[in-house]
């Protein structure tokens, strides 16, 4: 059964207007990443047939796979990695990618910078912090979010434009929106990804320039 992909993108965009009238925050402020991961070409296409351009992959290989034909197709295309990034893997997420928003420890810092500079483009970039601190997800730990800005710009040369996070999936995530928003405002970081299906009118007034919406636009994921 295929989701009504149009009609729930219309959806999710009245949502966010909604929330940042509510927040009032200036209208168009949230960009809508629209996550595609799991998701074929076929699936993808009503979202750009209805002028979606900004999406979303967690895997390079995956991206890869779909992306550079549906790029020849459709105009204006921008891809944001959302997942874990290994660093052989950083040459072909700096060609293919516009933004990553998963840059969460030197190693990878330095294979990103590395890239940048052998292919000179420059995908914007996030670091990921773990707000919740949990053993078995990615991100910078709070207590180490500023020293890693730091070595990030005076180390290897990267420009940060800001912070992204995922919330404990048990957790209210208003506190971990808030937290994310505290360490961007102290490192004078503009914007935030934060914010998924569940959840992403809650991360608005806590300053969401990106919310990354997969499931509630293209329907459930198989469980991987
Ligand atoms: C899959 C994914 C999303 C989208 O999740 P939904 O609940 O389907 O909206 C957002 N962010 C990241 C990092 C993801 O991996």
């Amino acid at each position: 059964m295929s989701a009504d992909v149009a009609a729930n993108l219309e959806t999710i965009l009245h949502a966010i207007r909604r929330a940042e009238r509510a927040a009032q925050r200036p209208e168009g402020v949230t960009t809508l990443v629209a996550v595609s991961k799991t998701f074929d070409a076929d699936e993808i296409r009503p979202a750009l047939d209805a002028g979606q351009r900004v999406f979303g992959e967690n895997r390079v290989q995956e991206a890869q796979g779909k992306w550079p034909g549906l790029r020849e197709a459709y105009q204006g295309v921008e891809l944001h990695l959302i997942g874990p990034l290994q660093s052989n893997k950083a040459a072909d997420a700096v060609a293919l990618f516009d933004v990553i928003h998963t840059i969460d420890r030197p190693k990878i810092a330095r294979a990103v910078a590395a890239e940048i500079e052998a292919q000179g483009r420059a995908p914007k970039l996030f670091v990921q912090v773990n707000t919740g601190e949990e053993e078995q997800k990615a991100g910078v730990a709070p207590r180490d979010v500023d020293g890693f800005l730091k070595s990030c710009r005076e180390e290897f040369g990267l420009t940060v434009d800001g912070l992204m996070c995922i919330p404990p999936f048990d957790d209210p995530p208003a506190p971990h929106f808030a937290l994310l928003q505290k360490h961007a405002r102290r490192n004078g970081l503009q914007k935030l990804s934060m914010g998924m299906s569940a959840d992403f009118a809650d991360a608005i007034p806590f300053g969401a320039t990106h919310v990354r919406v997969g499931s509630a636009i293209f329907g459930t994921r198989p469980k991987p």
